[in-house]
C-alpha cells in the first residue's frame, strides 16, 4: 500500500502510521527537516506494519530511516512512543521526552508483574464498583499468578535520552520549535511551536502565528481522555491531596488558545486552522460536563455510580469491563476536579465514599 504522506511545506510532513484494531485509525508522526537531519515528533504504535508504514513513509519525504536525527515525543502514551526504540536502534537517533511522563515510564518498567492489576482492584473497590465488574479482575489476578514466571515480558517502552523543558527552544539546528508543557491527558504531555511564519501566510502582521504539533492535547474531532495520571505505587483512595488533572488539561487549553498558532497539526485525524476556536469548543464540553455531574450528586453518588449515570457514546450497560475502568478513571477525574473548586465534597464516613453537591 502507497504511504499515506501529506506535505505540510516549509520542510514538514505528516505520516499516517497505523494503530492496529483501534477506530482512531492511525497516528499522525510528523517529519521536519532540520539542518542535522530530520526530526520526527513521536513515532507510533510498536507493530510490523506500523513499522513498515513509518519506514515507507520516511522513504516518500525524501529521507531514509538511518537519517533521523532525533525524536521528540509528545507523550508516552504507546501509539506515540511505541516505535521510538526501533527508530533509535535503526538511525542512533535521541528521543526526548518530558520528565513526568519519563517518570512513568520508569515506574512501569520497575513495576512487578501484576501490579497494575492489583492497584486496579483497589482503586475500583474504592470506586465501589460491583462484585461482577470485581469478580473477572480477581480472575485474571489468580490466573497470572498461576502462571508467575512462565510468560515472557513485554517489549518495555523506551527510556528518552534527553528531557523538554517547558518554554525553552528545542535544540534543533536551523528551526525555531517551542517546547509547551501542557499537562492534562498525561502529566508530562507537550505540544510544540513552530515559530516560523506559515507557508500559507501572506500578511506580514498576522493575528495567528507558526504551526503548533498538538499530539492528543488538541485534536478537530475528539475529547482526549482526561483520567487520574494513574499511578499502580499509590492506592490511597482519598481525592483531595493528590493532583488534578482536569485542572490542568482546562488551563492548558487556555495556554494554546493564548498562543493562536495559525495551524494545528494533530496526532490523530487531520490538521485544521482554529485552535481558539477549538479550544472554546473543549472548555464547553467540560463546563457542560461538570455541570451535569453537579445535578447528578444531588443525591450522594460513589465515582462508579456517577459513571454509570454519566453519558458516554453508548449506554454504560454496552460498555466493555475495560472501557467502563477507563469511564471511572474519567469520572473521577471531573470529580476530583469539583471538589478542588469546592463544589462537590465526600460524605464523612461513607464507604466506598459517597460524593455530594455543596
Ligand atoms: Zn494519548
Ligand atoms: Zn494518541
Amino acid at each position: 500500500m502507497a504511504p499515506q504522506v501529506i506535505d505540510h511545506k516549509g520542510g514538514v510532513w505528516s505520516i499516517a502510521v497505523p494503530i492496529p484494531d483501534n477506530p482512531l485509525g492511525h497516528t499522525l508522526v510528523h517529519l521536519l527537516e532540520t539542518d542535522r537531519g530530520p526530526v520526527l515528533v513521536d513515532t507510533g504504535w510498536d507493530d510490523p506494519d506500523s513499522w513498515d508504514a513509518l519506514t515507507a513513509g520516511i522513504t516518500a519525504c525524501g529521507f531514509a530511516p538511518a537519517d533521523i536525527h532525533g525524536v521528540v515525543i509528545t507523550h508516552h502514551h504507546p501509539d506515540h512512543h511505541g516505535l521510538s526504540a526501533a527508530v533509535r536502534e535503526t538511525s542512533g537517533a535521541w528521543i526526548a521526552m518530558h520528565a513526568a511522563d519519563a517518570a512513568l515510564i520508569r515506574r512501569a518498567r520497575a513495576a512487578r508483574p501484576g501490579q497494575w492489576l492489583d492497584y486496579l482492584l483497589v482503586k475500583l473497590t474504592a470506586a465501589g464498583a460491583p462484585d461482577d465488574h470485581l469478580e473477572p479482575l480477581r480472575a485474571a489476578r489468580a490466573a497470572r499468578a498461576a502462571r508467575r514466571g512462565r510468560k515472557a515480558p513485554a517489549r518495555r517502552a523506551a527510556l528518552p535520552d534527553r528531557g523538554i523543558e517547558p518554554g525553552a527552544l528545542l535544540d534543533l539546528p536551523g528551526r525555531r520549535i517551542r517546547a509547551i508543557w501542557t499537562p492534562g491527558h498525561t502529566p508530562g504531555h507537550v505540544c510544540l511551536h513552530l515559530e516560523e511564519a506559515h507557508p500559507a501566510q501572506q500578511d506580514a502582521r498576522p493575528a495567528t502565528f507558526g504551526r503548533l504539533f498538538s499530539g492528543d492535547h488538541l485534536l478537530p474531532g475528539i475529547t482526549p481522555h482526561i483520567g487520574l495520571y494513574e499511578d499502580p505505587d499509590d492506592v490511597a483512595p482519598d481525592l483531595h491531596d493528590r493532583g488534578d488533572p482536569l485542572g490542568d488539561y482546562l488551563d492548558s487549553l487556555e495556554r494554546i488558545a493564548r498562543l493562536a498558532p495559525a495551524e494545528v497539526l494533530p496526532a490523530h485525524q487531520h490538521a485544521f486552522p482554529d485552535a481558539a476556536g477549538r479550544v472554546r469548543e473543549l472548555i464547553a464540553h467540560h463546563e457542560d460536563r461538570l455541570s451535569d455531574l453537579r445535578t447528578l450528586l444531588r443525591e450522594p453518588r460513589t465515582a462508579w455510580q456517577l459513571a454509570a449515570a454519566m453519558q458516554w457514546n453508548r449506554p454504560w450497560g454496552q460498555i466493555p469491563a475495560a472501557s467502563r475502568n477507563i469511564a471511572v478513571s474519567e469520572a473521577e477525574a471531573h470529580l476530583r476536579h469539583l471538589v478542588k473548586r469546592g463544589h462537590v465534597e465526600p460524605v464523612s464516613g461513607s464507604d466506598p465514599v459517597h460524593y455530594l453537591a455543596i
